[in-house]
């Protein structure tokens, strides 16, 4: 199969690739063209997933399709954007239709439930990785970016965490669990849900926001640091999920909402003011510390002790000393 046949017979043919609101040209030109309504800004971000570094190889190439496209719109919901469009960069070291059939599959599957459509891409051959570019609308002025947040203010999350971080052994092999456990982690894993809505909520309401890709601890440094800020988080208030206690205990499952990643759940800084109108809205807030005057990310125990880890996280290219 050619570049050309891979590129109609998988990707332009897919229904995601049909177009949508916002997509003036997709697949097929030199360039894709995307319309930006008067008063909007496009949010641009940019994911690169790579065999035996972000995902097992060989996987499901399905759940690949899935989690691939998940972790780029994850983006987009942590800006309060809503998703318009994607480009997809694929690098293959073989083509197979199966493996493409069914990768394609579970990316429109994603795609659809996101409303994002496919408008672009370039296909390569080489070892496999996937490189996938998120465009998404915004009212001009009012993205949640990570350098608003307040002392004073409420450090949140839009549910539990960990889940996907306690399915890493599961996926990697090194671990089975009862498939009421194991069902549970797994889909955490491999089709995170970006929290669209909730990003939207909190436009005009959240002084900051990030989705958690490193884990809880890591990804608030990068808020109080682009905030000059310090932010404590209590251990005691970590929302985790029974399954995953069930899986790790109690102290193994904190450890994995502190410092597990891939979570792609959003955290955010509040003013206390907006937490009523938006737990009655049903959004699955939990306040998990607060925002301080200072620097850095602290973890507090139940008596407010200090009990901050040295390690968090995960880095490429980290300097080892
Ligand atoms: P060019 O040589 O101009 O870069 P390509 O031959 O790489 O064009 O791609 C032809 C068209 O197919 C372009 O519109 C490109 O965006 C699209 N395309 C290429 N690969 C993919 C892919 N994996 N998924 C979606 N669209 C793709
Ligand atoms: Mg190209």
């Amino acid at each position: 199969m050619g570049e050309f046949e891979l590129i109609r017979n998988f990707f332009a043919a897919a229904p995601c690739a049909q177009g949508g609101e916002g997509v003036a040209l997709g697949i097929g030109d030199d360039c894709a063209l995307l319309a930006v309504a008067p008063g909007e800004q496009l949010a641009i971000s940019t994911d690169t997933l790579v065999a035996g570094v972000h995902f097992a190889d060989p996987c499901d190439p399905f759940l690949l399709g899935q989690r691939s496209l998940a972790v780029a719109v994850s983006d987009l919901a942590a800006m309060g954007a809503t998703p318009v469009a994607f480009t997809l960069a694929l690098t293959l070291p073989t083509v197979t239709a199966d493996w493409l059939q069914d990768y394609a599959r579970g990316l429109n599957l994603m795609a659809q439930g996101c409303g994002v459509a496919l408008v672009g891409g370039d296909t390569t051959r080489g070892p496999l990785s996937l490189t996938m570019t998120v465009f998404g609308r915004l009212p001009s002025g009012q993205a949640l970016v990570r350098s608003g947040a307040q002392a004073g203010d409420l450090m949140c999350v839009g549910g539990e965490l960990g889940n996907a971080a306690g399915a890493l052994p599961l996926v990697l092999g090194q671990r089975t669990a009862d498939p009421s456990i194991a069902g549970s982690l797994l889909a955490h894993y491999w089709s995170p849900q970006p929290q669209l809505a909730l990003g939207r909520a909190l436009r005009g309401k959240a002084t900051s926001a990030l989705d958690i890709s490193d884990g809880l601890l890591a990804d608030c440094g990068h808020i109080a640091l682009a905030s000059k800020v310090g932010i404590q988080v209590e251990r005691s208030k970590l929302p985790v999920s029974a399954p995953l206690v069930a899986f790790l205990g109690q102290a193994g499952a904190e450890e994995a909402a502190l410092s597990g990643g891939d979570d792609y759940v959003l955290a955010f800084t509040l003013p206390s003011v907006e937490l009523p109108g938006l737990l009655a809205a049903g959004w699955p807030i939990h306040v998990v510390g607060r925002v301080v005057s200072g620097q850095g990310v602290t973890l507090l125990d139940n008596d407010g002790r200090d009990i901050t880890p040295q390690t968090r996280g995960y880095q490429h290219f980290r300097e080892t000393t």
